[in-house]
């Protein structure tokens, strides 16, 4: 059946490249959570959804379906908006610099974390975020949190964006970065905090493989 393993943390910290590492060694299932909160992000954009009013929220999630489908070519899962692939379109920093205001809405977080839980039901998961150790998967059987200096977390997102948009500039991202950790603490539903049983990775100065052997290390000891 496997363990439900949790991966929360900072933005740009690289969650999702430890997540995505850990998943493919052990065979296991790999959710983006913070894709569906860019999903969403996007469909209220796109349709013009004024947030700050409950009513319209509601009825806006009411049309919003959320899939992940794992992509042979890509060897990845991507997510998909009411059958649309958007796994490429969400990475945007128009997305970015909107999505910690839509995901600190109750109800959306509501709609997205009664998800997230279905996705784990047959266990054998890592799911990475800001509060799947702490509200999605309480009893989570290991739970990492991510810490890193800001300079080479931006750095890090700036080398990725920049890669697709040759326009945007460090200070945009350092914004960004700051103002999503920011508005991510301190909201009232879920704020990103590290769970009381997390356990703290600092990746400021390790590699990949590393990050991938200090985890598998962790759950030896499951085992
Ligand atoms: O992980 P990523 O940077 O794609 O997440 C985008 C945003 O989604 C975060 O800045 C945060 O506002 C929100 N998020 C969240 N809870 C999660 C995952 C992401 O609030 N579990």
């Amino acid at each position: 059946m496997g363990f439900i393993i949790t991966i929360d943390g900072w933005s740009a910290c690289g969650k999702s490249t430890l997540a995505k590492a850990l998943a493919k060694k052990l065979g296991y299932a790999y959710i983006d959570s913070g894709a569906m909160y860019r999903a969403i992000t996007l469909y209220f954009l796109r349709n013009h959804v004024d947030w700050t009013e409950a009513k319209e929220v509601k009825q806006a999630l009411k049309d919003i379906t959320i899939e992940f489908h794992f992509n042979d070519k890509t060897q990845q899962s991507e997510i998909y908006l009411n059958g649309e692939n958007i796994e490429y379109v969400i990475r945007d920093l128009v997305i970015a610099e909107k999505v910690s205001d839509v995901a600190a809405i109750k109800e959306v977080r509501t709609f997205a974390v009664a998800q997230q839980q279905k996705l784990g039901v047959k266990k054998g998961i890592v799911m990475d975020g800001r509060d799947i150790g702490t509200t999605v998967f309480p009893s989570a059987e290991l739970k990492i949190f991510m810490v890193a200096d800001e300079r080479v977390r931006v750095e890090r997102r700036f080398k990725e964006l920049f890669e697709k948009n040759p326009n945007i500039t460090i200070e945009e991202i350092k914004t960004n970065v700051e103002l999503r950790d920011y508005i991510d603490s301190h909201r009232e539903v879920s704020p990103l905090r590290k769970a009381d049983d997390a356990i703290e990775l600092d990746n400021t100065n390790l590699t990949e493989k590393e990050q991938l052997d200090f985890a598998l290390q962790l759950l030896k000891k499951l085992v």
